[in-house]
């Protein structure tokens, strides 16, 4: 399961898949990190530095974090993709395509200007979390999403 949790200033993801229950992340920010609430993780309950500290304790790469630098991203379910916005301009999209055997991400891009800043893996990330929730698998044929979901960082 691939999830992002998001405060003002950060995005906080997490790969279940990955995580191995080491509990760092509890002991380094329990307002945020609580495994009996749903959802376990709130990054609107301590302040960002804090829960940046308890995301780069996590020993398994479960848990990472990127700043959004005030830049927002949404599912567009009519356009099959998710979007990267910066105020009114959309500086980026993950495109995927509805399959027989799943969805299909064919490409992720960014405009090269706001490279480096996480935005691709925000944008990958928001595709997989809604395919999961309507039990859809993914199928990522775009490098760089394929790169994303094995990665362990
Ligand atoms: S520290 Fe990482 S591996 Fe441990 S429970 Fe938290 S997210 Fe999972």
């Amino acid at each position: 399961m691939h999830r992002t949790y998001e405060n003002e200033d950060i995005a906080v993801f997490w790969d279940s898949e990955k995580c191995f229950h080491a509990k760092r992340c509890v002991g380094s920010s329990p307002k945020t990190f609580d495994p009996g609430r749903r959802p376990w993780i709130d990054p609107g309950q301590a302040d960002t530095a804090e829960i940046w500290q308890a995301v780069s304790k996590c020993p398994s790469g479960a848990l990472t974090c990127v700043y959004k630098h005030e830049i927002k991203v949404e599912f567009d379910s009519d356009g099959n993709r998710s979007v990267a916005l910066l105020g009114e301009d959309m500086i980026g999209e993950c495109d995927y395509q509805e399959k027989e055997d799943g969805w299909e991400i064919y490409h992720t891009g960014v405009d090269p200007e706001y490279e480096g800043r996480g935005i691709a893996k925000r944008l990958v990330f928001r595709v997989v979390e809604e395919a999961e929730r309507q039990k859809k698998k993914v199928i990522p044929v775009c490098s760089y999403a394929a790169k994303i979901l094995k990665a362990k960082e």
